[in-house]
């Protein structure tokens, strides 16, 4: 019976079963006369977009449509899970269209956290994925940093044309969206906003000034997330809620440091030396010999070394092991979603991280 009915807002077909898909509609809304989906209701009342997530071949066509739009795309990412974060096939299917590349989250780094270097990183990073984005911008949707300066650059940029905001769940671009109807709800020449959807199938959009529209698409659910291993509770403990302090550890060679039980760090070779943590406060580091490394996670993994939790335990996949000789001063090994630890020339060491979750290696941001 549902399944006949439609959303008066995004035409979605309504469906009661499951928050956070397509016309999820809770079973209490639907006596009403004329039905409308929660995600287009929130927009209505209280001018605020909500993620709807879309299995892969959903988000093809999406990606499939934004190709034959003429349009400037703004990719959101999350600088906390850059691995996590990437669109793969972006670029080619956005076709001619313009990327501007946004790393949400910002407020999470240190504030000695040097930007210009986290943004041509972030650039190189791109690049390697095979997306050129006209610009790179950096900014905390939820604390409002760099939005005001974000949303000048995409007016400049969109050269009168339609905005598709995308990017996978988790990134932050519903609050970056909320966050633009805030700062320029009432304003001129910049985005307004109105609270009435026009909409499309799966997109929301919202009016801009010129008669064009800033378009909201669902977010991919994007299996190289740190956050699909793991619980909702864990989720937590590894999310930094605030700026993430430095922890610094004098390691000798055949040290090893357990992140949680999520990752871990051999240190190998190279004398005694400082190795610099930036994770999560809430994420316990242990330290122990690497001799006993493995024995410790074995029987320790879920209890002593957590996250993950015992309940998530069976379902975590094997740390997968990275080496790496550090041959620049300072660099970073990146744990997506994690954090990073800072270490200096000449150390030769390993990462562990959970398979499917990247690690990569960077110019030390501070
Ligand atoms: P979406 O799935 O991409 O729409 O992401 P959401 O907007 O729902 O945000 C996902 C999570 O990231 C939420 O817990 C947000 O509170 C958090 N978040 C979003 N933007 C920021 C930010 O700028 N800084 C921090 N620290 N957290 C953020």
């Amino acid at each position: 019976h549902s399944s006949e009915l439609h959303c008066i807002g995004c035409g979605a077909a309504i469906q009661t079963a499951e928050p956070g898909k397509l016309g999820y509609t809770p079973r209490s809304a639907l006596e009403k006369e004329e039905i409308i989906c929660q995600r287009c209701f929130r927009l209505r009342h209280y001018n605020e977009v909500q993620d709807v997530s879309l299995n892969d071949d959903d988000f093809l066509q999406i990606l499939h449509e934004l190709g034959r739009t003429d349009s400037l795309i703004v990719n959101i990412i999350d600088i906390f899970d850059v691995n996590g974060s990437w669109l793969p096939g972006l670029q080619r299917f956005v076709g001619n269209n313009p990327v501007i590349l946004i790393g949400n989250k910002v407020d999470l780094l240190p504030k000695s956290t040097n930007k210009g270097k986290l943004a041509s990183w972030l650039k190189k990073e791109a690049k390697e994925m095979g997306l050129n984005p006209i610009d790179v911008l950096l900014v905390s949707s939820e604390k409002g940093f760099q939005v005001r300066e974000a949303i000048e650059r995409i007016e400049q940029l969109r050269n009168g044309k339609d905005v598709y905001v995308v990017g996978c769940t988790n990134v932050g671009k519903s609050t970056f969206i909320n966050r633009i109807i805030q700062e320029t709800a009432g304003q001129e020449n910049v985005i307004t906003t109105s609270p009435i959807p026009g909409t499309t199938l799966d997109m929301i959009k919202i009016p801009l000034d010129d008669g064009k529209h800033l378009v909201d698409t669902p977010g991919i659910i994007n299996d190289h997330q740190m956050a699909h291993f793991i619980s909702k509770e864990d989720l937590k403990t590894i999310t930094p809620k605030k700026e993430i302090k430095a922890r610094v550890y004098q390691l000798n060679e055949q040290q090893t440091l357990f992140f949680g039980g999520l990752a871990r760090l051999d240190y190998l070779k190279g004398g005694r030396r400082p190795i610099v943590c930036y994770l999560a406060n809430s994420i316990d580091i242990h330290r122990t010999k690497l001799e006993q490394a493995d024995h410790l996670h074995k029987v320790h993994a879920g209890g002593m070394l957590q996250p993950p939790g015992k309940e998530t335990l069976d379902n975590f996949p094997e740390l997968i092991r990275h080496e790496y000789k550090i041959k620049e001063e300072k660099m970073d090994i990146v744990f997506s979603g994690l954090g990073w630890v800072t270490v200096n020339e000449g150390a030769f060491v390993a990462a562990y991280a959970p398979k499917g979750v990247g690690v990569m290696l960077r110019k030390a941001l501070i």
